[in-house]
């Protein structure tokens, strides 16, 4: 079996360790020992800081035009309304490069920059039936050996408001899909039983878990987190659902936000973050305090939605942190949590981390700790994928 040593590496307790990886996984994790003679064909970090391989929560392989032509923003008539926005990306996306060409484009951005496990969403309606859930099957079986990639059949126009949609939801499930995911039941289906029931419904007939954009705010959005909460326990679903974006968490009275986060963890439901730029947005300490897992994506890059977005899930996290007002050490190291361990947990990811046992998928960089990595975000870093480097200052090794 492939045996590889990689020494003097910084860990995140600031120690200095020497790592054995043994068919892809940690085998061997020990003080640095300088020994005058390291095994033959060893990597010498030299104290650069080795963090797990970042996970990107939330994304959209199917509609980004990352490596496409520039599309300028259509801003909407009034308001941010996701019924226009959904409108724009259509006519966006029919002058779009082909689908797989667009998904690599964005794969190998992030693979550049260290994550190696992602959840993307995929876009299932009435329109697009099952065109872009097969498109990005494909792409992600041939990017299997790069990066771990689940996938959420996403019902970008609704499911009531557009027919057939839940019988498109449950194919794309048979097909491959890991997740069912949902869309403002409420402001968009304006049925909030009526969505949900065939979100769970879906899940449970399918045992895949949930994943529900949520982008209503106070205490219609807060309404509905508690329905999300309640279908969940009722379903020992614990651990297997998240609401994306849950805007309603940041617009809420402090203390409505105490009972929230209660309930989120008795619950088990995870909320994902990307720090949106005018959008109130979750308190991620407030709800990591409450117990709840907390985790974030970068959801749209280049898209008909907004331009923003480097596929850096270390630079969502100093994003995180300076929306946040983090400034200690401690509230530093919890925003690199939030791309990393936390969101392995919100994933489900199996045999995450830096330990023995673990699969070796890491980052090596030029930081002294994770709070200098957080606010310097350096670009110089090695990507190992199973003890192997395949990606070095944001590029692909070939
Ligand atoms: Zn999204």
């Amino acid at each position: 079996m492939r045996q590889t040593h990689f020494l003097n590496a910084r860990l995140a307790d600031g120690s200095l360790a020497d790592l054995t990886v043994t068919g892809g996984r940690f085998s061997a994790i020990a003080p640095a020992a300088n020994a005058t003679a390291p095994p033959a064909g060893a990597v010498d970090f030299a104290g650069q800081l080795v963090l797990p391989a970042f996970v990107e929560g939330h994304i959209h392989l199917d509609t980004s035009f990352y490596g496409d032509a520039w599309r300028p923003h259509i801003p909407c008539t009034d308001g941010f309304d996701v019924r226009e926005r959904v409108a724009f990306q259509v006519r966006s996306l029919e002058q779009a490069a082909p689908m797989d060409e667009r998904a690599k484009n964005q794969l190998e951005l992030y693979v550049g920059h260290g994550s190696l496990a992602m959840r993307s969403h995929v876009m299932v309606d009435a329109a697009v039936g099952l065109k872009h859930v097969e498109t990005i099957l494909g792409v992600r079986e041939k990017y299997r050996e790069l990066i771990d990639i689940q996938l959420v059949a996403f019902p970008q126009s609704g499911i009531l408001s557009s027919l057939g949609t839940a019988e498109l939801l449950d194919e794309a499930l048979k097909l491959g899909c890991d997740l069912i995911g949902g869309l403002d039941p409420a402001s968009f289906d304006r049925d909030v039983n009526g969505h949900l029931d065939v979100v769970f419904g879906l899940a449970e007939r399918r045992g895949v878990g949930v994943d529900i954009h949520l982008h209503d705010g106070g205490t219609l959005g807060l309404f509905e987190i508690e329905e999300i909460c309640a279908r969940t326990a009722a379903l020992s679903m614990q651990g297997k659902v998240a609401v994306s974006h849950s805007y309603a968490l940041g617009d809420i009275s402090a203390d409505a936000l105490a009972r929230a986060g209660e309930m989120l963890a008795a619950s088990g439901v995870a909320i994902m973050t990307n720090a949106p730029g005018n959008h109130p947005f979750p308190p991620a300490a407030a709800l990591r305090s409450a117990g709840v897992t907390v985790f974030a994506g970068s959801d749209n890059i280049r898209d008909s939605w907004w331009p923003y977005g480097d596929g850096d899930m270390l630079n969502r996290a100093n994003m995180i942190g300076y929306r946040s007002g983090f400034y200690e050490d401690r509230e530093l190291e919890a925003a690199c949590d939030v791309v990393s361990h936390a969101g392995a947990k919100a994933l489900g990811l199996k045999g995450y981390g830096i330990a023995v046992g673990a699969k070796a998928d890491f980052v090596a960089l030029k930081a002294e700790h994770v709070p200098e990595a957080v606010v310097a975000v350096p670009r110089e870093r090695t990507v190992y994928r199973a003890g192997r480097a395949i990606a070095k200052d944001g590029a692909m090794i070939a």
